[in-house]
């Protein structure tokens, strides 16, 4: 990924930069070395440099994915290094540099596949590989019975810490999921803190006290809002009356909490997305694109996790669903789709939606010092999107992506 240390400086001009809180008009962002050296306004431009022109659109941070499973026919789950290749250029073509390849649930065996097979492209990966691999996220297999969802149930189980141990060893894991309500989430969720992970919440039906206790022992994140998650109507089936607070109520009502959104448009309502925008705000809200492997992929009928034996889903092009019953299963578009909805459908400002596909995303995996501004002594993880925020060019560590 590095570039020779003879290699002119890239310098990015004619176009808005977008910094988290601004637009800069005219801007400038020169990168050398693989990393972000100075930005400002358009002034005299270096005469060696190489030059991107973004013809009057935006220049961005590359976007930062915490919640995905695959993408152009892979899955990560599918276990071998060229599949985790295949889903990391399919989505560095929508514009995300920074990846967490997802788990789903699955057996310990497919877990492991999994965690090497991306330390192997991680080890190996160039710009021409598409998304770097900034951690994995381990989400299945502990998931709440009741909220499984579209994951394969034989493949869900309540933490076990021989096994979880195992796979925190490799030293891949930065994002982590369990919910709270299992027995032995409170261990898990200490030693996934031990291990400086974010520590989150799904799939969970959890009332108000057990989120508390998942609260002290670290959880901080909970995903897909109000998908496969717990809610007042949930709670009252498990526990009757008087009802009780759910996991939603317990986010909103802590500052230190944060979450996702899945705005493919099918997932939540624009309502939903403007409400979770304005309880949140920018920096406790993050896009994901939860993309299983039939992104970039025709409609029809594809395994959602490993490819031998995952659960069968759908794809009509817009999202995926479970056949027959309607119920969602994880999203087929990407990250610029999520930023151009978001955009249409909200208040939030262009600098606040590029943050929350970007900046908090970072900040929240503890990546914020490599990746997810336009910052000097950051990776130059640079894209340049037209005036209706399509991906133009994308660069990675200060180097083109290119098919
Ligand atoms: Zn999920
Ligand atoms: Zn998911």
């Amino acid at each position: 990924m590095k570039r020779a240390p003879s290699a002119p400086p890239l310098v990015f001009h004619n176009g808005t930069a977008i910094l988290p809180d601004k637009l800069l008009p005219d801007a400038v962002v020169v990168c050398d070395g693989g990393r972000i050296r100075h930005l400002g306004r358009m002034r005299k431009l270096p005469r060696d440099a190489t030059l991107v022109d973004a013809k009057g659109g935006y220049i961005t941070p590359g976007f930062v994915d915490i919640h995905v499973h695959g993408g152009a026919g892979a899955d990560f789950m599918d276990g071998t290094a060229e599949a985790v290749r295949t889903a990391c250029r399919a989505h560095a073509r929508h514009g995300t540099t920074s990846i967490f390849p997802t788990t789903t649930t699955g057996s310990p065996a497919q877990l492991a596949a999994m965690l090497k097979a991306c330390l192997e492209a991680r080890r190996d990966g160039t710009a021409a590989d598409g998304a770097r691999i900034a951690g994995v996220h381990f989400y299945g297999p502990y998931f709440a019975p009741d909220k499984v969802g579209c994951h394969s149930q034989a493949g869900r189980r309540d933490p076990d810490a021989r096994e979880y141990r195992r796979h925190f060893a490799t030293g891949i894991i930065r994002i982590a999921t369990c919910a709270a309500e299992l027995p032995g989430a409170e261990a898990f969720y200490r030693e996934a803190r031990r291990r400086g992970c974010l520590v989150t919440c799904g799939h969970s039906n959890a009332t108000w006290a057990e989120m508390a206790r998942a609260f002290r022992a670290g959880m901080r994140h909970v995903d897909h809002f109000w998908c496969a998650m717990s809610s007042v109507a949930s709670l009252r089936q498990r526990y009757g009356t008087p009802m009780q607070a759910s996991m939603e109520q317990f986010v909103l009502a802590h500052e230190a909490m944060s979450t996702e959104v899945i705005a493919d448009g099918c997932h939540l309502s624009p309502e939903l997305l403007e409400f979770a925008y304005r309880q949140l705000g920018p920096r406790r809200l993050c896009l994901v694109t939860d993309a299983n492997r039939a992104l970039d992929m025709p409609p029809g009928r594809y395994r959602f996790g490993c490819a031998a034996d995952g659960e069968w889903i759908e794809s009509d092009g817009r999202v995926g669903f479970v056949p027959g019953g309607g119920a969602l299963a994880s999203s087929v578009v990407g990250l610029d789709t999520m930023v151009r909805n978001l955009k249409a459908m909200t208040s939030a400002t262009l600098p606040e939606v590029i943050r929350m596909a970007s900046l908090t995303p970072a900040e929240r995996a503890g990546v914020a010092r490599e990746a997810g501004s336009l910052a000097p002594g950051k990776r130059a993880d640079v894209l340049v999107l037209n005036r209706r925020l399509q991906v133009k060019r994308v660069f990675i560590g200060g180097e083109p992506y290119a098919e």
